[in-house]
């Protein structure tokens, strides 16, 4: 398991990882999912011992190896940690072959001839390498090369590994295989893995949780339902491009939540504690239908009256922004808007049921 407590780092006075908490099961694997620059790569520098903590604690299967334990200040070398880390760049030595980059590491463990042949052998299999253990890394496709560079991690039986980016030096088109491959090999080793991406479908295809970085610090963890229905920070929802409102939960009504937005009344599922409260209220644009009739007889479905003021085709779908005296992106299939006959400047009417508002409080902006 992998243990982080209140962690800071910071660079020039700047904060990047900023009292930054984080716990990974044993042969849990997490996606830590984050746009570019938002500290990924520092704190797995900081997991590894490659880089000194500002303050704060962190544990590898119980062990602290970074903090303070009573008076006596901790931080274990990298090669006392039990991490392998596969890096973001492929750091293979290039004038060593293949099954002499992945024995690499074996020699400080001062094993027998024998044994670490057979440890490389085995990895070779593994990672589909065998035909190419005398090969040097540059006669390897990138791909390959990242495949060599993790079973060099795994070579010393590491209890958590560390993977930033693995997929990117991937050619574009081998990529989808690569990380079926290495989702597979995942599963196979039971390993306590931190899988670093800054690609939303990514995150979720490699791992079954996902921790979304930002603000140098954790802003949410938990599953693809938790994540997208159960958003619990503005800045998760504007990541992955949810609607974000504010509102406020004006009185309980026929067993839903009635909350305004702009003085628009809306139903949501109750929550009583919010009650008289000013709310964050999500909105997934998928959930949104558009009609170009008021609707009638909705079954208490939420609805609402705008102007569209830009469509993006992506794909089959297209992304519909809608000014309802403040925007509203609703996602619907392209051939919806060809066959209700829309454009930019029309009126149209967004339906979409109580139970798709998800409403919490935003407890950074309160603060
Ligand atoms: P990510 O991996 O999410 O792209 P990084 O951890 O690489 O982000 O970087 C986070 C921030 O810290 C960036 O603004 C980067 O410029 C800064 N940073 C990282 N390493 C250093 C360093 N050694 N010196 C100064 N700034 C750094």
């Amino acid at each position: 398991m992998i243990k982080i407590e209140s962690l800071s780092k910071s660079f020039n006075e700047k904060k990047v990882i900023n009292n930054l908490s984080l716990e990974v099961q044993k042969n849990e694997v997490i996606a830590l999912l984050g746009p570019n620059g938002s500290g990924k790569t520092t704190l797995l520098n900081m997991i590894a011992g490659l880089l000194r903590p500002d303050s704060g604690n962190i544990y590898i299967n119980n062990i602290m190896v970074n903090g303070t334990n009573g008076t006596k200040k901790v931080n274990l070398n990298p090669f006392e940690r039990q991490i392998g880390y596969v890096f973001q760049t492929i750091s293979l030595f290039p004038h060593m072959k293949i099954q002499d980059n992945i024995s690499y590491g074996l020699k400080s463990l001062h094993l027998s001839k024998f044994e670490v042949k057979k440890r490389t052998s085995a990895l070779l299999d593994f990672v589909g390498l065998r035909e190419h253990a005398l090969s040097y890394p540059s006669q390897l496709s990138g791909g390959q090369q990242q495949r060599a560079a993790l079973a060099r991690s795994l070579a010393t039986e590491p209890q958590v590994i560390l993977l930033d980016e693995p997929v990117s030096a991937t050619d574009p088109q081998l990529k989808e295989t690569f990380r079926l491959e290495l989702k597979k090999y995942l599963q196979t080793l039971e390993i306590t893995t931190l899988y670093v991406t800054h690609n939303l479908s990514e995150a979720f295809m490699m791992a079954d949780k996902i921790a979304v970085i930002g603000n140098g610090h954790i802003e949410q963890v938990g599953n693809r339902a938790e994540i997208f229905d159960k958003t619990q920070s503005t800045y998760v929802a504007k990541f992955l491009g949810i609607n974000i409102f504010e509102g406020k939960a004006v009185k309980e009504q026929n067993g839903l939540l009635l909350i305004e937005i702009n003085g628009i009344p809306l139903m949501s599922a109750l929550t009583p504690e919010f009650v008289g409260k000013n709310v964050t209220i999500t909105l997934k644009p998928e959930d949104i239908t558009l009609l170009t009739k008021e609707p009638v007889n909705t079954n208490s479905d939420n609805s609402i009256i705008g102007v569209i003021t830009e469509i993006v085709q992506m794909h089959s779908t297209a992304q519909v922004t809608v000014d309802a005296g403040f925007p509203v992106k609703a996602r619907i299939a392209f051939t919806t808007i060809k066959n209700l006959g829309i454009t930019v400047g029309d009126k149209v009417y967004m339906s979409f049921s109580p139970l798709s508002l998800n409403v919490f409080s935003d407890t950074e902006k309160r603060k």
